[in-house]
Parts: C-alpha cells; sequence; structure tokens
C-alpha cells in the first residue's frame, strides 16, 4: 500500500514547485483532477492481486499502455514543474479551463462507475481471471466500454486544462493509439471467453457513448 503513497507525494511537490514558479497553467486543477481519478483506482482495485490472471494477448500493448501512463501523468507534471516547458505554453480560448474543468469531472464520475461495477474483474492488460465474470449491469448496461469513455474524458480534460502543446494532448493521442489497437482484440477475447453470452451484449450495447436506458 506504501506504494501508492509515491504518487500522491509527487503530485503535492509538483504543486508546490509550480506555484512557487508561478507556472503558466492551471496548476490547482489538473492536479486535483489527477488526485481524483488515481483515488478510484486506488480506491477500487489498489490491492488488487495478480496471481489468478493470464495474459491474453501476450503483452504486446504493454509498451503502449505504458506510454498512456507517461502522458497523463508523467509529462504533465515535469510541464508543472520544468521551466523550459514553458516554452510549449500557450494562453487558451475563453472558457477552456472550465470546459476541461467539467470534462473532468464528467470523466471522473464515469470512471468512478466503471471501476465499482467491473470490481475485481479491472485489469490494465487484457487478460481473463480464474473466476471472471462478464459485467453487464450498472454502467456496463449502458455502455460496454465505460472505462475507455472515461480515459477518453479525462484525457480531454487533460488537453483543455492543460495548455501546453506538448504534455497537454500527449495522454489523448497515447490513448487513442491504444484503444485503436486494443479495442478489437479485447472484444475477440471477450467473444471467445463468454460466446453467446458476449454477442448478445454487444449486440444491444453501444461501444463508447452510452445509451439513455440501461439493458
Ligand atoms: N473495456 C472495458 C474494461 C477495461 S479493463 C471498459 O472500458 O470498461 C480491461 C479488462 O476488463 C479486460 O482485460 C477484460 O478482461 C475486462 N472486461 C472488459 N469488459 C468486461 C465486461 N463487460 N465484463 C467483465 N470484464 C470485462
Amino acid at each position: 500500500m506504501i506504494g501508492h503513497a509515491v504518487p500522491y507525494l509527487i503530485m503535492l511537490i509538483a504543486g508546490g514547485i509550480a506555484l512557487w514558479r508561478d507556472a503558466p497553467y492551471a496548476t490547482l486543477p489538473i492536479l486535483i483532477m489527477m488526485v481524483l481519478w488515481y483515488s478510484v483506482r486506488v480506491y477500487h482495485v489498489g490491492g488488487q492481486s495478480n496471481s489468478d490472471k493470464f495474459e491474453k494477448d501476450g503483452g504486446r500493448e504493454r509498451p503502449l499502455a505504458s506510454l498512456v501512463g507517461v502522458g497523463m501523468t508523467v509529462l504533465p507534471v515535469l510541464a508543472l514543474v520544468l521551466p523550459p516547458a514553458d516554452l510549449l505554453a500557450y494562453s487558451g480560448f475563453p472558457g477552456q479551463l472550465t470546459s476541461g474543468v467539467i470534462i473532468g469531472l464528467v470523466g471522473t464520475y464515469v470512471f468512478w462507475c466503471a471501476h465499482r461495477d467491473l470490481g475485481q474483474n479491472w485489469s490494465a492488460h487484457l487478460e481473463i481471471r480464474e473466476e471472471h465474470k462478464l459485467i453487464t449491469a450498472g454502467i456496463y448496461g449502458r455502455v460496454r466500454h465505460p472505462m475507455y469513455s472515461a480515459i477518453f474524458l479525462l484525457t480531454l480534460s487533460q488537453t483543455f486544462m492543460l495548455t501546453n502543446w506538448v504534455a497537454g494532448p500527449a495522454g489523448l493521442v497515447f490513448f487513442s493509439l491504444l484503444y485503436a489497437t486494443r479495442i478489437r482484440p479485447e472484444e475477440a477475447m471477450m467473444q471467445d471467453q463468454f460466446g453467446q453470452q458476449w454477442v448478445d451484449y454487444a449486440s444491444k450495447t453501444p461501444r463508447l457513448i452510452p445509451k439513455m436506458t440501461a439493458n
């Protein structure tokens, strides 16, 4: 559990440095949003064991998944603390920060719902657990990839809030690449594992944009 404290410490120190040096970004909203979604993840799957997982794609998408982490956390933190990164800063359009905050809050809420409903079936990579259950209830009754919807919203929110040409959109760019390469193998894996149950579920549940009424 101690390991989970390290990112909080880094965010605290980064925030202190960014405020002290008067970084040209909305330091507090950016960091608070990161703390929120990171906390959702730690709260739901922080102590998850790896022992019963079976990786289904040979770890092929791991490098890209790491880049998403770098784009969503490391680059924003570096932009906040390193003065040379200010060369890539720009002044946003009116309302850009507010839009970013609203998108981020919606994203955090969807992220929360997805983690709550997926529970221990969650994994960072394409894996099936020994007692894997197909989740079709809660937010999964409206959309089949709510976690990915949430990550699109969270990275879009970062793009809006962090007015840096590189660190702002990095998470969104890397996640879009990961999504594009992962979605077909993930759905094939689910069909392989759950057969007709998955086919029925997928046929009535949209991929990324939730429908109004649950299944
Ligand atoms: N794509 C989903 C889950 C992301 S986590 C979403 O965006 O919400 C990735 C893991 O979740 C996959 O390795 C798979 O094992 C598992 N998974 C995906 N959809 C699932 C579902 N409906 N029920 C149970 N597990 C699921």
